[in-house]
């Protein structure tokens, strides 16, 4: 039998968690009375609203441009008027600049309408992607029409689409490789032509054979049996769907440390973006909708919700029945990656990709102790980095020495942390050496 394909160093193997949700079909949440849209959605420069209080909207008007530097609009995922322009909490952060969008509830909902793209150039089906305001919405938010467009130094072959969804208890992106896998299949398209290449792998993990089963299909109707995409089965290992392990899965090629994955000529996207960048181009569609697996013992409902970008954690809570005993750790994210938060206000943007509501045991509480040189996080550690040492770095009050570690190689999987008997807060003592090694440099 054929080995599936997998990264070669280190990796970790949590429990999967995705029974809860991964047989419950993408449901449409109905849009609450108020969105809340949080200004800087993307890596780069947050927008800066081009609407003022009072201002009344259309769905898919932009209320937030990016002036300088990188960065995508921001969209009215529907109509409204705006109340107020102040802060919200923030995913990641305590706080952030936002838009309190009140949503007219009697506005008819817009028909986009389909087009035909494939007479547009390059530079036409950039701009559709930028005008949608398209970000990475598997990841960080790297705006899309910048990560298409490498530089002239960097010559592009392969495409790799991300399907793995290795962080556990996530289902968003297996549902819409089973609903949706003809439009994923045409963005790739749209992003070959884009790229001017004609090779695509489409990675999606062994655990998600109906999900192979179905983009199989759709990739053969759409570039016949030898076709130019080909769906690869990889290995359930975490974190497969991270960019340099992904591309090691499947092409062999490795990304030299801190380089980008188009140093080895590859563009790597979601296989969710793919669908946002279809919508984009055929639809002139922007981002305003999200699928969001909600999961975890704390739910009364677990749910996959398409949910409008903006929607509060508190009026999905309440969609879903409420909260149930036990209650433990909200998590925006999954649990390897994912930030906890200590409020219900805080909103659904481009990058969400879960809400979990996590119970007593399905969380690690046990307190932290000193560092007993075991080794487990080195063997972990998916970059080959030294993860004890920045921790001992750290708390010696040496941050800005741990650069000889990789510290800026990290890209903060948890896999370190996952592994450690003595429950370091490895990331944690990463994200703090990053930013005091920063400030030194
Ligand atoms: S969090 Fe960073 S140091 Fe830890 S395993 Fe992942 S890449 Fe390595
Ligand atoms: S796994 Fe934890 S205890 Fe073991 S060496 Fe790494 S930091 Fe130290």
């Amino acid at each position: 039998m054929k080995s599936l394909l997998t990264f070669p160093k280190g990796g970790v193997h949590p429990p999967e968690s995705k029974a809860q949700t991964q047989g419950l079909a993408i449901e449409v949440m109905p849009v609450p009375d108020e969105l809340e849209l949080i200004l800087g959605q993307h890596i780069g420069a947050p927008c800066t609203p081009t609407v003022a209080k009072r201002d009344v909207v259309a769905e898919g008007d932009v209320v937030g441009e990016v002036k300088k530097g990188l960065g995508v609009p921001l969209h009215a995922p529907v109509a409204g008027k705006i109340k107020e322009i102040a802060t919200s909490a923030h995913p990641m952060r305590v706080s952030a600049p936002s838009i309190t969008l009140v949503v007219d509830k009697e506005a008819e909902p817009v028909h986009y309408q389909w087009m035909d793209w494939h007479h547009l150039s390059s530079a036409d089906l950039l701009a559709k992607i930028y005008d949608a305001g398209i970000v990475g919405i598997g990841g960080a938010g790297f705006p899309t029409h910048v990560k298409l467009n490498p530089p002239a130094n960097s010559p592009i072959d392969t495409l790799v689409l991300n399907g793995a969804e290795c962080e556990p208890y996530i289902t968003a992106d297996h549902r819409q490789m089973l609903e949706n896998p003809m439009e994923i299949v045409e963005g790739a398209n749209i992003i070959l032509k884009i790229l001017g290449i004609s090779e695509c792998h489409i990675g999606i993990e062994s655990n998600k054979p109906d999900a192979i089963r179905e983009m199989s299909k759709a990739a053969q109707d759409a570039s016949g049996a030898d076709g130019s995409i080909k769906i690869q089965t990889l290995q359930v290992k975490y974190p497969q769907g991270s960019e340099k392990q992904l591309i090691q899965a499947i092409t062999g090629r490795k990304v030299p440390a801190m380089a980008l994955p188009s140093a080895v000529g590859v563009v790597v996207q979601n296989v969710t973006t793919a669908k946002a960048i279809y919508n984009a181009v055929v639809y002139s569609k922007p981002l305003c909708e999200k699928v969001v697996t909600i999961a975890g013992k704390g739910i009364a409902r677990p749910a996959n919700l398409q949910v409008k970008i903006g929607t509060k954690v508190a009026d999905i809570v309440d969609y879903l029945g409420g909260l149930r005993p036990g209650l433990a750790k909200i998590i925006m994210g999954g649990p390897m990656m994912g930030f906890a938060v200590s409020s219900l206000d805080v909103p659904v943007t481009k990058t969400t990709s879960a809400v979990l509501f996590l119970t007593e045991d399905e969380i690690d509480t046990k307190p932290h102790s000193a560092c007993i040189r075991c080794g487990w996080c080195l063997e972990a550690c998916p970059m080959g980095l030294e993860p004890k040492e920045i921790g001992i770095y750290v708390e010696a009050d040496r941050a800005e020495d741990t650069e000889q570690f990789g510290v800026f190689d990290c890209f903060e999987c948890g896999s370190c942390a996952y592994v450690c008997p003595a429950k370091r807060p490895l990331v944690q003592f990463v994200r703090l050496a990053k930013m005091k090694a920063k400030r030194a440099q």
